[in-house]
């Protein structure tokens, strides 16, 4: 694991926000490093996929919703009049808790985003289908059957599908919300170690429940309860000597 890396992806200053009346995020400052996991744990409700989702402005698309602060990608403020918010949630894709591929074949749920984009020829489109497969090492297990169903694969191969597509528009963030909470162990193994390869090329933010997953897999780790962000820092340092008595009892299991 990284001690420190100076690049920064992505920020939020003094974030809040609301769903109608009530506020899910307050006072939300966080640093998302370039080429590093980031990983949100702390007990359920307390806004961790909301802060997720402000970071694509995907909680938009909730009606009476709020957001107020900043959030920057490279420096650019996300949420400032005139962002291009397709080609934002271009940029920083994101993976669901359940695999959701669509009723299509395995070739067709990869090629759609690049098709919709009208990211070049049918020759560039299966290029980038494979290159896609390949990066979500998905490609050995599916090269022999591309115009099959995607729902005939398994959840693990599916949740690696819905990261290939993902892959397929060329983001720089991947967001994952809980991305193994439906998978058996082994999957679950598959997708951390695909995650390590991934951030060699791209930023990473995950949301987890599991302990042992936010310790395995990332470099930096921010602990949430009730909106807030209460402590963030080297994954190392959260696990084994957190300055925040709340933290610490939340790592050790003693609630969540
Ligand atoms: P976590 O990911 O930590 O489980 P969430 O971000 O899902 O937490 O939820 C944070 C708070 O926002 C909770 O109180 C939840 O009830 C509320 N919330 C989440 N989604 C919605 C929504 N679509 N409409 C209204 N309130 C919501």
């Amino acid at each position: 694991m990284t001690e420190c890396h100076p690049i920064v992806k992505m920020e939020a200053r003094g974030l809040n926000f609301y769903y109608g009346p009530v506020q899910a995020l307050k006072e939300i400052n966080i640093v998302i490093r370039v080429n590093q996991i980031t990983a949100l744990v702390g007990p359920s409700g307390c806004g961790k996929s909301t802060f997720l989702r402000v970071l694509n402005r995907t909680n938009e698309l909730i009606p009476h919703t709020r957001t107020e602060g900043s959030v920057t990608l490279d420096g650019e403020d996300i949420y400032r009049p005139g962002t291009d918010v397709v080609a934002l949630r271009q940029r920083v894709g994101m993976v669901f808790q359940r695999p959701n591929p669509f009723p299509k074949s395995i070739y067709e749920n990869v090629a759609f985003g690049p098709k919709v984009l009208g990211m070049g020829s049918k020759d560039a489109i299966d290029e980038k289908v494979e290159r896609s497969l390949k990066g979500a090492a998905l490609w050995p297990e599916v090269s022999d059957r591309l115009y099959r169903n995607a729902l005939g694969l398994t959840l693990g191969q599916q949740q690696r599908l819905c990261i290939a597509r993902v892959l397929a528009v060329q983001p720089e963030v991947i967001l994952m919300d809980e991305p193994c909470s439906a998978l058996d162990p082994l999957a679950t193994l598959k997708i951390e170690e695909l995650m390590q390869e991934l951030k060699k090329n791209y930023t990473i933010v995950i949301v987890t429940h599991n302990m042992q997953q936010a310790a395995r897999t990332s470099d930096w780790t921010g602990f949430f309860l009730l909106g807030e962000l209460i402590e963030y820092g080297p994954t190392g340092d959260i696990f084994t000597r957190p300055k925040d008595h709340r933290t610490e009892n939340y790592v050790t299991g003693r609630y969540g």
